[in-house]
C-alpha cells in the first residue's frame, strides 16, 4: 500500500493521469481517481444534459419515488458512506455517521416539498388586468455544477445536489480532490436507483477541472470553497453569463448575554468551535461574552475544551487537519494573537502538532488579530469580555464575512438575532439551523450569496416562468394602437379612484 507521512500532502498522483486520495490519519491511501481533463467534463455535462429532459418528464412523482428509493439505500449503506468519509477526512465515525444523518433528513425534505413549492400556481392579476390569467411555476434550469469542499464532503454537496434534482435537473458534480471516493459514491449509488441515465455525474481532478466545469455551459453553477476561489469560480462563470450560487467561509460569533444559561452556552461554544476540528464553515470561531457572566462562562468552556483529545484512534473526539496547509494558518493565528498580547487559557502554539491540532482558547484577543478577522479553520476558539450586548453585536457584525451566528440569552434572544449581520442564527443552541431542512442556508458579505436548503434551495435550482393568459376581451384596452382616443383618459380615471385615495 502507498504510503506518505501523515500531514505532508494530502494528494498524491501516479503520472498515469489519475491521483490517490489519502487517510490523512496515516497517510495511507483510500483509492486512486481520475484526473478529468475539459473535455471530459464536456463530455459529462453533454451526457447530463441528455439525460436532462428524460428526468424532467419524470414529473414530480416519478422524481420523488427515484430519491425517495436513494434516500432508504442510504439509509441501508450509511456504514459504508461513513467508513469513507472518516477514510478521506479523518473525522471520528461518529461525526460521519451525523453527517451521513442529515443529508439524510435533506433528501427527504427537498424530495418531499419539490412540488409544493414549485409547481404551477395561479396569482391574482390586480385589478387592471382582470380579463387575463397568471400563473407562476419554477422550472428546471437544465444541467446544475456543483464543485464542493472536503470538510463536509456528503452534507456539503448534497444541500446543492438534493435540491437541484428535486427540482428536475441533472447535476455533474466536482468534489475536492481530498475527498473523491465520497463524491464518487454518492454518483454510484444513485446509479443503482436510476440505471437508465447519469442524472448525478461526477468528475475528479485538481482546481482545473473545476474551472472547466465552470466553463463547460452548465445552466447553473453551485459553488461551495473558499472565498478566494469563489471569486475565481465567479470570474470563469462571468464569462459565460452563468449563474452561480457561492457558499464561502465564515468567521461566526457567540454572543453570550448577561441573563444566558451559562453552562449551555459553554458547552455550545466548545462543540460549535472545536467538533470537526474546527473545520466548519459555520463553526463558532469567535465568543464575545457579557462582562457579567465572563468569568463564569471562560472556566466551564477551558474545563470542557481540556477534555477534547484529537487523534486517529476510535476514541478520540477530533480527527486530524484534514487539508495539511490549513496547519500553517492555524498556528500563525494562535502565534499572532500571543504576539499581541491575547492569552492561552488552553493550549497555545505548541497545541499543532500535525497532522491533529488540540483545542486552543484563546482569551483577551485584540480585534486587529488574525484570530478575529481571518478564518483559522481549527480547534480553537476566541472568548473576549463586553461591556453589554451593543458591543457584542458591533464587534460580532465587524467583518468581512457573515455566514452564521449564535446567540445565548434567556430573555432577548430574537432581538439579538435579528441584529446580527449573518445569513442564519441559532438561539441557545449551535449551528441548529444547518440540520433543519426547511431552513435556507447561506450567507451574505465574504461569506457569498444565494441560498440552499428549504424552499429557497429548491428556487435556486429552477427558472421562474411568469405566464399571463388573456381569459377575454377587456373592457379597456389600452396596449393596442386601436385603442380609442379615451382609453388612457379612462383608464387614468380608474386609477386614481383605486391608487390616489387614502
Ligand atoms: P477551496 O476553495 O480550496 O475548494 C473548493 C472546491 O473548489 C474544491 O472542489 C476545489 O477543488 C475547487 N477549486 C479549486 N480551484 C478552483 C478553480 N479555479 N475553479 C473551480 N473550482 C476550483 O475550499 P476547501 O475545499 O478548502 O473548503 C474549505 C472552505 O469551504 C472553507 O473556507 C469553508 O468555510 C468553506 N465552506 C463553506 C460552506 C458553506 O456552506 N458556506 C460549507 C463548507 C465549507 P480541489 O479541492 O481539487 O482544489
Amino acid at each position: 500500500m502507498t504510503q506518505t507521512a501523515p500531514g505532508s500532502s494530502a494528494v498524491t498522483t501516479t503520472g498515469d493521469g489519475r491521483f490517490a486520495s489519502l487517510d490523512p490519519r496515516t497517510g495511507e491511501v483510500v483509492a486512486h481517481h481520475p484526473v478529468h481533463t475539459p473535455q471530459q467534463v464536456a463530455d459529462a455535462v453533454a451526457q447530463a444534459r441528455r439525460a436532462s429532459n428524460w428526468w424532467q418528464e419524470l414529473g414530480f412523482d416519478g422524481r420523488k419515488a427515484r430519491l425517495d428509493a436513494w434516500r432508504r439505500l442510504l439509509v441501508k449503506r450509511l456504514d459504508e458512506a461513513a467508513g469513507l468519509i472518516s477514510a478521506e477526512t479523518g473525522k471520528p465515525a461518529a461525526d460521519a455517521k451525523l453527517e451521513m444523518v442529515i443529508v439524510i433528513d435533506h433528501l427527504h425534505w427537498a424530495a418531499k416539498n419539490a412540488e409544493r413549492v414549485l409547481r404551477k400556481r395561479r396569482v391574482p392579476a390586480g385589478l387592471l388586468m382582470s380579463n387575463q390569467s397568471a400563473t407562476i411555476e419554477y422550472l428546471p434550469v437544465g444541467v446544475v455544477g456543483v464543485i464542493g469542499p472536503w470538510n463536509y464532503p456528503a452534507f456539503t454537496p448534497m444541500g446543492s445536489i438534493a435540491y437541484a434534482l428535486a427540482a428536475g435537473n441533472t447535476v455533474v458534480f466536482k468534489p475536492s480532490e481530498l475527498t473523491p471516493g465520497v463524491g464518487t459514491w454518492l454518483s454510484d449509488t444513485l446509479a443503482e436507483i436510476v440505471p437508465e441515465h447519469p442524472v448525478l455525474s461526477v468528475v475528479t481532478g485538481f482546481g482545473e477541472t473545476g474551472a472547466a466545469l465552470c466553463r463547460s455551459g452548465v445552466d447553473k453553477l453551485a459553488f461551495t470553497g473558499s472565498t478566494a476561489t469563489g471569486k475565481r469560480v465567479m470570474a470563469a462563470c462571468a464569462e459565460s453569463l452563468t449563474p452561480v450560487l457561492v457558499e464561502c467561509g465564515g468567521k461566526d460569533a457567540l454572543i453570550v448575554d448577561f441573563d444566558a444559561d451559562v453552562a449551555l452556552a459553554a458547552d455550545a461554544a466548545v462543540w460549535g468551535a472545536m467538533s470537526n476540528a474546527g473545520q466548519t464553515c459555520i463553526g463558532v470561531e469567535r465568543v464575545y461574552v457579557h462582562e457579567d457572566v465572563a468569568e463564569e462562562f471562560t472556566a466551564a468552556v477551558r474545563k470542557l475544551a481540556a477534555k477534547v483529545r484529537p487523534g486517529g484512534d476510535p476514541g478520540a473526539d477530533l480527527g486530524p487537519i484534514t487539508m495539511p496547509s490549513q496547519v500553517d494558518i492555524i498556528r500563525s493565528h494562535v502565534q499572532d494573537a500571543i504576539d499581541k498580547g491575547a492569552k492561552a487559557l488552553v493550549g497555545g502554539v505548541e497545541s499543532v502538532r500535525p497532522p491533529f491540532v488540540e483545542p486552543v482558547v484563546l482569551a483577551d484577543v485584540p480585534e486587529d488579530s488574525l484570530a478575529i478577522t481571518d478564518e483559522t479553520f481549527g480547534p480553537t476558539i476566541t472568548i473576549n469580555r463586553v461591556r453589554d450586548t451593543d458591543e457584542a453585536i458591533r464587534l460580532a457584525n465587524a467583518g468581512r464575512y457573515g455566514l452564521g451566528g449564535t446567540v445565548f440569552s434567556k430573555a432577548r434572544g430574537e432581538q439579538l438575532a435579528r441584529r446580527l449581520k449573518a445569513g442564519m442564527v441559532s438561539i441557545n443552541g449551535v449551528v441548529a439551523f444547518a440540520a433543519i431542512p426547511s431552513l435556507p442556508f447561506g450567507g451574505i458579505g465574504d461569506s457569498g450569496f444565494g441560498r440552499i436548503h428549504g424552499e429557497d434551495g429548491l428556487r435556486e435550482f429552477a427558472r421562474p416562468q411568469a405566464v399571463a393568459r388573456r381569459k377575454f376581451k377587456p373592457l379597456l384596452n389600452p396596449m393596442s394602437f386601436t385603442r380609442g382616443a379615451g382609453t388612457v383618459r379612462q383608464l387614468l380615471a380608474i386609477v386614481k379612484l383605486r391608487y390616489g385615495r387614502k
